[in-house]
């Protein structure tokens, strides 16, 4: 058994987070089947953050670097994981589940030979043979499986481990060679929404959620969408925390109902959204719905303020709920974090 752990720099030359949960994740996994494991960087100049995990425990640091490699490119990414495989002969390869790597996976796996399996949120060994965990039917039933077909790609979710800590040093890194044809495509830069006006924050202690409530008519007859609108923006700025909604408050745009302009499917949690991770959870007029709340699972701490003391939030859903009006409600929160 040989086992490569892959990673690309970021802009800045260093590894995400997500890299160094990955790598904790990979470390422990290595000790566990008692076997050693490589590191493969790729990127412009990948050797400075291959001495920054140098005290990791790789047997290898293998590296591929240019400036084809620092920028996402299916063509450069997937001949770069094919031959750092090669290189290091490995068995089992295991990656952070970001968009680049999610994206070139199961073609390197095909090159390979191999199979990828990707939303992977455990790994363990069992009489030698690597046992790896997901979720399934929308993280309702967890699995443990092994395959028998090497090598076996497996892109780590975030957050299943610790970030990677440890000394700086000289890792020895070893220049792998590749030569890529000449590219048919070409990178002309990036286009990102203002960091102010960017409400998905998967680094935010606190998920948001807001709920079809937030457009209904209220105690006064009135529709409130504006105030709305402005009492979670400012939470939002004022808390750093990011913004979910439900499927019902993201249709109703669609449905040509007054809507919070800046939510987008995007923001959407649940069974047909995302599932994201959060220390805490706070819903706001949001009935509480199963669908929805499948979007809840890795939230640690959730708590939900409706009108409604009937609520599936009521019905075990939530640590907490506030039977209270969410405006009145946000209104002093946000007095008293402004
Ligand atoms: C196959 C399938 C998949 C689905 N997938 C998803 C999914 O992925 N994600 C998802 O979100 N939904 C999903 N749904 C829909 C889900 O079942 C619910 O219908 C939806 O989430 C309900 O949205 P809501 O709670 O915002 O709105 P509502 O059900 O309209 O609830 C609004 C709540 O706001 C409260 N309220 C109103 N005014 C106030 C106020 N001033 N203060 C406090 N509370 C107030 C009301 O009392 C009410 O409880 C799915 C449904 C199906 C059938």
């Amino acid at each position: 058994m040989s086992t490569l752990f892959l990673a690309h720099t970021e802009a800045d030359g260093t590894l995400a987070k997500a890299a160094l949960e990955a790598l904790a994740a990979t470390v422990q996994f290595a000790a566990a089947l008692g076997t050693p494991f490589s590191v493969g960087l790729i990127g412009d100049n990948p050797g400075p953050a291959a001495d920054a995990i140098a005290s990791c425990g790789a047997t290898r640091f293998l590296t591929i670097s240019g400036a084809a490699f620092a920028q996402a490119r299916y063509a450069s990414d997937a001949a770069a994981a094919e031959a750092l495989c090669r290189a290091a002969a490995a068995t089992v390869v295991t990656v952070p589940a970001t968009s680049r790597w999610n994206r070139v996976l199961p073609g390197v796996a095909h090159r390979l030979g191999g199979r990828a399996d990707t939303h992977v949120t455990g790994l363990a060994a069992a009489a030698g043979q690597p046992q790896v965990s997901r979720w399934f039917y929308r993280q309702r039933m967890e699995a443990t499986f092994t395959r028998s077909t090497r090598p076996w790609l497996l892109a780590l979710e975030g957050g299943i481990a610790p970030a990677w800590q440890g000394a700086a040093g000289c890792a020895h890194a070893e220049a792998v060679a590749l030569t890529l044809p000449a590219p048919r495509t070409s990178v002309v830069g990036f286009q990102a929404p203002a960091s102010d006006q960017q409400t998905i924050r998967p680094d935010a202690d606190l998920l948001f959620v807001t709920g079809a409530g937030w457009t209904k008519k209220q105690a006064d007859g009135q529709v409130k969408v504006g105030e709305a609108g402005t009492l979670i923006l400012d939470f939002l700025r004022l808390s750093r925390s990011s913004l979910g909604s439900t499927k019902s408050l993201v249709d109703l745009g669609g449905e040509g109902q007054a809507i919070l302009p800046f939510l987008s499917h995007l923001n959407q949690v649940g069974q047909t959204g995302s599932t994201p991770r959060h220390a805490k959870g706070l819903a706001t007029c949001c009935h509480g719905e199963e669908p929805h709340t499948v979007g809840w699972r890795f939230i640690g701490e959730r708590r939900a303020i409706s009108l409604d003391a009937n609520c599936g939030w009521a019905r075990g859903k939530a640590d907490i709920l506030y039977v209270a009006d969410a405006f009145a409600v946000m209104k002093k929160v946000n007095e008293l974090l402004g």
